[in-house]
């Protein structure tokens, strides 16, 4: 058998954002601070700056409000200046399915006509929405279905806090005026585990975690997200220092050779760098522990010796493994380890005093685990003429 290998990128076409039509800015991913200077270049007077933030950002996040008409606190003429200048607008809600499991996938369209797709996960004592930061990704890890997707662009920062906004709108988590607080949060968790590759887009991601964890509005603590990266190892120490929030690593293999062929962009930081950055990153974010995502792969990665040698590399560094079991897709070219494989070697594991939780595929029949997202634009295989077409290019 010829075993599949991959370039660090694939050859794809990154296509540029295009602006909104109407002119009109979106308020939706703004930090405090460019909302600031927003309103201010529209006609708010500095001094009354600093108060208007607070009350848009109220109704846009706390509220879940999307017409400038019912900030019911600001005066008619400022609501109407705020509607002449800017809208409050989140991506398009194409398709809901929802899984036998409950699991709940959007396909989203953003500007420009793309897709991206975010899902839902409910569990029992706690509800976990994973969502994208690229439509695609320029890498080309051999064993998930998005690396096969060749148009690529970065998401902007509102359309990913707008992501966390639609979902919420689908499971009517925002707060009724009047209503006493409901403290059970449907969405508790977010994940950086979607589509594409969230250290490629820092400065998008990371504003977007900003306005999703400020104190006000959608409060999610940053140990309530983790974001999860193939090894920008340039980028690791800035996710401490300017996110802080809980980092996963797709590590999968316990040899570079193995490594370099599942996740390529090991070629380019290979283990022992990668390592050596994340020895530093619970310092830095002030967090527990890493996580080591750790997909099982047949014959490939699962040994008992792959095991052994993980725990040895990860040695020193607060730590807990997660198992994902392999979730196939149309012409993947891996199959799933058996139960009983992916068992033992969580045992090995778990008796070097690891947590060790084997993760369980959710949202399957819907094409919603792990590493199964791709848009369905691009379902069908597309010339790069086609695609250069469609987006104008
Ligand atoms: N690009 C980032 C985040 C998205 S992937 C990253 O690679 O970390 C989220 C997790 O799913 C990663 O650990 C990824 O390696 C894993 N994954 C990808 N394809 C998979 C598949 N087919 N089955 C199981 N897990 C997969
Ligand atoms: Fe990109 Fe992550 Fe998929 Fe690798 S696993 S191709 S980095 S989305």
């Amino acid at each position: 058998m010829t075993e599949p290998t991959s370039p660090v990128t694939q050859d794809v076409l990154t296509v540029p954002r295009k602006l909104p039509e109407g002119g009109k800015l979106n308020l939706v991913g703004l930090t405090r601070a460019e909302l600031r200077d927003a309103l201010i270049a529209a006609g708010t007077p500095e001094k009354q700056a600093k108060m208007r933030v607070g009350q848009v950002w109220q109704w846009i996040y706390h509220w879940g409000v999307r017409d400038f008409a019912a900030m019911t606190n600001l005066a008619k003429d400022y609501r109407a200046l705020l509607d002449r200048h800017f809208e409050i607008a989140l991506p398009e809600v194409v398709t809901c399915q929802v899984s036998l499991d409950g699991t709940r996938k959007y396909l989203l369209r953003i500007a420009g006509g793309h897709e991206v797709e975010a899902v839902y996960i409910p569990e029992e004592n706690r509800g976990t929405l994973c969502i994208s930061s690229q439509v695609g990704c320029t890498l080309t890890c051999s064993f998930c279905h998005t690396g096969t997707q060749k148009l690529v662009r970065n998401l902007t920062a509102g359309e990913i806090v707008g992501q966390v906004m639609v979902a919420r709108d689908d499971l009517g988590e925002w707060p009724k005026p009047g209503e006493p607080k409901d403290e059970t949060r449907l969405i508790s968790n977010v994940v950086l585990m979607g589509m594409g590759e969230p250290l490629y887009n820092f400065e998008n991601v990371r504003n977007a975690m900003q306005v999703v964890m400020d104190g006000e509005g959608l409060t999610l603590s940053r140990r309530r997200i983790t974001l999860s990266t193939s090894g920008i190892v340039p980028e690791i120490a800035r996710t401490a220092e300017e996110i802080g929030c809980l980092l996963a690593i797709s590590f999968h293999a316990t040899t570079d050779e193995v490594r370099d062929k599942l996740v390529p962009v090991n070629k380019k930081w290979n283990i022992a760098t990668l390592l050596d950055a994340l020895r530093d990153y619970p310092r830095l974010s002030n967090s527990e522990r890493i996580t080591f995502e750790y997909v099982m792969l047949k014959g490939v990665n699962d040994s008992d010796e792959d095991a052994r040698r993980l725990i040895k590399l990860i040695r020193g560094i607060p730590a807990k493994i997660n198992l994902i079991p392999f979730n196939e897709w149309p012409g993947s070219p891996y199959q799933r380890s058996d139960w009983e494989r992916i068992e033992a070697f969580a045992d090995i594991v778990y008796k070097a005093g690891y947590a060790a939780p084997i993760r369980t595929p959710r949202g399957e029949d819907i094409m919603a685990a792990c590493g199964q997202l791709k848009s369905a634009t691009e379902r069908a295989r597309k010339s790069k003429a086609q695609i250069a077409d469609e987006a104008g290019l």
